[in-house]
C-alpha cells in the first residue's frame, strides 16, 4: 500500500537517524582531511563510495572537472538535486563547514533511496568541487547538469539561522595598461607610464564608489607595476573584484571599470585592455515556497529559522548560477554564536563540534523531507517553477 506524505516524512527522519553514526564519520573524515579547489580527490571517493555501496549509479568526473560528480536513484522526472560541498579553505581546513554540507546531502540522498528506492522520480547527489574558488557548480550549471532537474536543495552551516543566504553576484577582472618603456631621466619625454594609468584608475574608481548602489562593491590589487625604477613602466596590470546585488547590476558596474579605464588610457596616452578573470557568480534567487517547506520540517527538530537581516550582504557562491536554472534553496543553520563568523579558526572547530553532529543530522532530515514534496508533490512542484519564472521575469 502507498505511504501517505506524512509516512514518507517519518520514514525519511528514521532513515537518517538510523544512519547519523556513519554521517558524522564521514563528516569528521572530511574534517580530518582538508582538500581545496578541484582536488578534493579522498572527499570524492568517499562520498561516492558511500553512494555506489547503498546502490546509487555514479557517474565520476562529470562537466570536466575530476572531482565532480553525479550520483543517481531512479530516472527521469520529477528529479531532485541535492548539493554536495566539500572544498576547504587554504591554510584552515574546513572553516566554512563543507564537510556538514557534504554528509547532510549525502544524508539526504541516501534517506530517500532507502525509502523511495527511485520510483518517485529521479534523487540525484551532486558532488560540486570548488565552491570557494573556482564555482563548480557554474561550471556544472553551463554543462547541463542542472537541465532535467525540478529543484537543487542544500543547507550551509553558519552563524545565523536564516531560511535563505543573502548572496550578491561577483566576478574578477584583470585592467591592463600599455605605455612605452624609457629612461627616466635619459629620455622622459619618450616614457608613457602605464603604472601612472593605472595609479589614475584606482582614483576614478575611488570616486564611482562613492555613489554607487547599496551592495555594489570594487576592490582593487595592483598585479603588475613595473620591473625597476629607472624604467618608466610598459606594462602595468590589476585586478579588480566587483560585487553586486544583482548579476544585472554586476554587469553595469563592470561596464563602469570598462569606460573608467577606456577614459584613463585616452586621457594618458596608453592603451587598455579589460578581461573577466573569474566565473562570474550570480546572486542567489531564493525559493521561498521550498525554504519554506525545508524551514518547516526544520522546525521539527526544534530549529527556527527567520528572514535574513534586512541589508546584509554574506559575500557570494556559485549556488547564485544554479539559482538562475532551477528553483533552489541555501538555507544558513547556525553552528555557533552569532558574534563568530565563518572562515575563522573558531569556526572550524565548531564543524566538528557536538552543535555540528545535531545540526548535521537535522539539516539532513529537513532536506530529506523537503525533497520528499517535491517528488511526490506535483502542485508544489509548479508553485516552485512560478517562483522561478516571476524572479526571472522581474530580473531580480
Ligand atoms: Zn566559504
Ligand atoms: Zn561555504
Amino acid at each position: 500500500m502507498a505511504r501517505t506524505l506524512d509516512e514518507v516524512h517519518r520514514d525519511v527522519r528514521q532513515a537518517v537517524t538510523g544512519r547519523a553514526g556513519t554521517l558524522w564519520e564521514v563528516a569528521l573524515r572530511l574534517h580530518a582531511d582538508p582538500e581545496y579547489a578541484f582536488a578534493e580527490h579522498r572527499a570524492a571517493a568517499l562520498l561516492t563510495g558511500e553512494l555506489e555501496r547503498a546502490g546509487f549509479a555514479v557517474e565520476r568526473q562529470i562537466a570536466g572537472m575530476p572531482t565532480a560528480f553525479a550520483a543517481r536513484s531512479g530516472r527521469g522526472r520529477p528529479a531532485v538535486a541535492l548539493l554536495l560541498e566539500y572544498d576547504a579553505l587554504p591554510g584552515l581546513g574546513h572553516a566554512c563547514g563543507h564537510n556538514l554540507i557534504a554528509a547532510a546531502g549525502l544524508g539526504a540522498a541516501l534517506a530517500l533511496h532507502d525509502v523511495l528506492d527511485g520510483t518517485a522520480g529521479c534523487v540525484t547527489a551532486v558532488g560540486t568541487p570548488a565552491e570557494e574558488g573556482g564555482g563548480g557548480k557554474a561550471v556544472e550549471v553551463e554543462a547541463g547538469v542542472f537541465d532535467d532537474v525540478d529543484a537543487a536543495l542544500m543547507f550551509h552551516p553558519g552563524v545565523h539561522d536564516w531560511r535563505w543566504a543573502p548572496l550578491t553576484a561577483q566576478a574578477q577582472y584583470t585592467v591592463a595598461f600599455h605605455g612605452r618603456a624609457a629612461h627616466p631621466t635619459g629620455n622622459p619625454t619618450e616614457g608613457v607610464d602605464a603604472l601612472a594609468s593605472l595609479i589614475e584608475l584606482f582614483n576614478v574608481v575611488a570616486v564611482l564608489g562613492r555613489r554607487l548602489p547599496e551592495a555594489s562593491h570594487v576592490q582593487g590589487i595592483v598585479t603588475h607595476g613595473g620591473t625597476a625604477t629607472n624604467i618608466v613602466p610598459e606594462y602595468a596590470e590589476g585586478r579588480f573584484g566587483l560585487r553586486a546585488a544583482t548579476t544585472a547590476a554586476l554587469e553595469e558596474l563592470a561596464g563602469r571599470l570598462r569606460e573608467a579605464a577606456e577614459g584613463v588610457a585616452r586621457a594618458t596616452g596608453t592603451r587598455t585592455e579589460v578581461e573577466q578573470a573569474t566565473v562570474r557568480y550570480d546572486h542567489f534567487r531564493d525559493s521561498a515556497v521550498l525554504s519554506g517547506r525545508f524551514a518547516g520540517h526544520l522546525s521539527r527538530s526544534g530549529l527556527t529559522l527567520t528572514e535574513p537581516a534586512p541589508g546584509v550582504y554574506l559575500g557570494s557562491s556559485d549556488i547564485g548560477n544554479v539559482s538562475t536554472r532551477v528553483p533552489a534553496i541555501h538555507p544558513f543553520v547556525a553552528i555557533m554564536g552569532e558574534n563568530g563568523s565563518d572562515h575563522t579558526p573558531a569556526f572550524a572547530a565548531a564543524a566538528a563540534s557536538g552543535r555540528a553532529r545535531e545540526v548535521l543530522i537535522a539539516a539532513a532530515q529537513a532536506l530529506a523531507c523537503t525533497a520528499a514534496d517535491v517528488l511526490l508533490r506535483p502542485g508544489l512542484r509548479e508553485q516552485a517553477w512560478a517562483g522561478h519564472r516571476a524572479a526571472g521575469a522581474a530580473g531580480g
